[in-house]
């Protein structure tokens, strides 16, 4: 089966596996564990952040952000699209008691214009905004990925009104790499970054939150809370070490692929529009002789795996795991159908 349901579905390479063997370990929930220490220095050094802390999942660095950034009745703003909104199971409110004002953006991204129009008057009638939430690269948005200029006018806008922003940097890296920014640069502009290791860059588990240190001092406590403190956790953490250090510039091939794919599945009479594939996302409409659950099952017949994430809508993910004779045999099959 050649995977593209989602970049989650990678293996560890040799190499991570080694390095996960041979990992030094201790208590992560006492502060000892010397791998986690080093990736949580590493992750917040190359985005310019003070301090960082590991945990088990995307998710729930993303809902202790919103827990440390609000209070309950607080209202975070963010796209329609938002993974913190659509794919955390309503853990916004769950855990937080907070509400969320949504924006139709373009394919997931917001403007400075939308947010300062979200903003609610200081009035007793109305919740409080503390919070603005951006995803880069925004995932249902097709891999698409913020222009810098724009997430800088939003920070304006956030200073200005004494508002925290987050980012869902699930797949950050992809963004850095197709628009050859620096993490850097975004580490000036947010408050707070979730990183995920376990995405493109092909960690099994974990992801970083990234921010100043009595924020981070603050998160740690609430992972504690949420139950996300692990405890020898260096042999994961080295996998995401490895990562970092490895599966960074490689992005670039799979963002190749996914143009490669896009290009085939272009020149098919039964395909709708294509989201302009921007990164390794590929969402495309189809549009009529299949139904894209229909697709999906055509495609597992020979031996090719994606996701109907809508009645007419497929989406495929090009990921470490999709070598360069995967991607021509899968657009021989899609030249076929
Ligand atoms: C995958 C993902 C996350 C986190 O997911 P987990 O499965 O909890 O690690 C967060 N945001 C976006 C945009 C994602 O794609």
């Amino acid at each position: 089966m050649i995977d593209y349901r989602s970049d989650t579905v990678t293996r560890p390479t040799p190499g991570m596996l080694e390095a996960m063997n041979q990992a030094v370990v201790g208590d992560d929930v006492f502060g000892e564990d010397p791998t986690v220490n080093r990736l949580e220095k590493m992750s917040a050094a190359l985005f310019g952040k003070p301090s960082a802390v590991f945990c088990p999942s995307g998710t729930m660095t993303n809902q202790i952000a919103i827990k440390c950034h609000t209070q309950p009745g607080d209202e975070v703003i963010c796209d329609f699209l938002s993974h913190i909104y659509q794919y955390e199971g309503g853990g916004i409110a769950f855990n937080s008691g907070v509400s969320v004002r949504l924006i139709n953006g373009d394919k997931g991204r917001i403007t400075a214009d939308q947010v300062l129009e979200a903003i609610n008057p200081i009035d007793v009638h109305k919740a409080i905004t503390s919070l603005v939430s951006l995803e880069n690269t925004a995932n249902r948005g097709g891999g698409s990925c913020y222009d810098i200029h724009e997430i800088q006018r939003i920070r304006e806008v956030c200073t200005q009104k004494s508002l925290q922003l987050h980012l869902d940097g699930a797949r950050i890296f992809n963004a850095l790499v197709a628009k050859s920014e620096s993490p850097l640069r975004y580490g000036e502009l947010f408050d707070s970054i979730s990183i995920c290791l376990s995405k493109g860059l092909g960690a099994p588990v974990g992801s970083v939150l990234i921010g100043d240190t009595p924020f981070i001092q603050q998160a740690r406590r609430i992972r504690k809370v949420f139950g996300g403190g692990m405890r020898q956790a260096g042999s994961i953490a080295a996998a995401g070490i490895y990562a970092l250090e490895n599966h960074i510039a490689r992005l670039a091939s799979d963002h190749y692929h996914a143009q490669l794919i896009a290009a085939a599945w272009e020149k098919k009479s039964f395909i709708g529009s294509i989201y302009p594939v921007e990164t390794n996302i590929i969402i495309f409409e189809v549009s009529n002789t299949y139904t894209a659950p229909q697709l999906a099952v055509k495609l597992k017949e020979n031996d090719i795996l994606a996701i109907a994430i809508s009645p007419r809508m497929i989406r495929m993910v090009v990921h470490l795991d999709i070598h360069e004779l995967d991607v021509e045999r899968t657009i021989d099959v899609i030249g076929r159908l």
